[in-house]
């Protein structure tokens, strides 16, 4: 009795969160509509995309700033457009011996009002007013790792840390440090990419404003 009551409430409950914000965010249907005339706005796997890559997708785990498990799979999903772009900016990597790590990809925007609803600094997460430009499939949370050892490059602070040293102009002392940050920021804006001026694993596609906003899953995905 209990659970059909709770049940029965949810429904609403999360009709009401998608929509509070006043921000139409498409869902599966019209997501794959706009694929017929738009052949570029498909949403790619970056695992199949980039098999040299490394993979963390932190809101798979517990270990994110929000301490609970966001997704109930790892995938990172990115436009075809960001994807190739990608696999450009890997390319320059590995040449210096180097691969990129991923840590997050396409969010869906549920889990964007998730974040704002734990967290309200829109500094470090995205104003649901708006979206994030993950939620558009076009904004890439990263660092990179040495290829053989898959070991992650030294960085000023960790991915997800609120520390002003997160920021790309942030001075930081240690040299290696900031040799590497620079190195990242530098290889994925020469590939059509902009770094977050708060965070300096965050990178946005040029090109997201003709990226609609989605409210989709990654298993509606699969
Ligand atoms: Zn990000």
């Amino acid at each position: 009795m209990k659970r059909i009551l709770v049940g029965a409430l949810l429904v609403p409950v999360l009709c009401y969160a998608q929509n509070k914000y006043g921000l139409d965010a498409i869902r599966l249907k019209e997501y794959q509509a706009s694929l017929a005339s738009h052949p570029e706005k498909e949403l790619v796997d970056l695992q199949k995309e980039l098999p040299g890559a490394e993979f963390r997708i932190g809101y798979a785990t517990t270990e994110n700033f929000t301490k609970t498990k966001i997704y109930n799979l790892a995938k990172a999903y990115a436009r075809k457009p960001v994807a190739e772009a990608l696999k450009r900016a890997q390319a320059d990597f590995v040449k210096m011996g180097y691969s990129i790590k991923i840590y997050d990809a396409y969010r869906p925007y549920s889990a964007t009002v998730k974040f704002y609803e734990t967290y309200h600094d829109t500094t470090y997460v995205a104003s649901p007013y708006k979206g994030s430009r993950h939620n558009r499939g076009c904004a890439l949370d990263m660092t990179i790792v040495d290829m053989k050892t898959k070991k992650e490059l030294p960085m000023p602070t960790e991915w997800d840390s609120f520390s002003t040293d997160a920021w790309p102009k942030a001075d930081i002392k240690d040299p290696v440090k900031r040799k590497n940050r620079d190195l990242l920021i530098s290889v994925m804006e020469k590939n059509g990419f902009r770094v977050y001026e708060h965070e300096w694993w965050h990178f946005d596609f040029v090109g997201w404003r003709k990226f609609e906003v989605m409210d989709i899953d990654f298993e509606e995905l699969k």
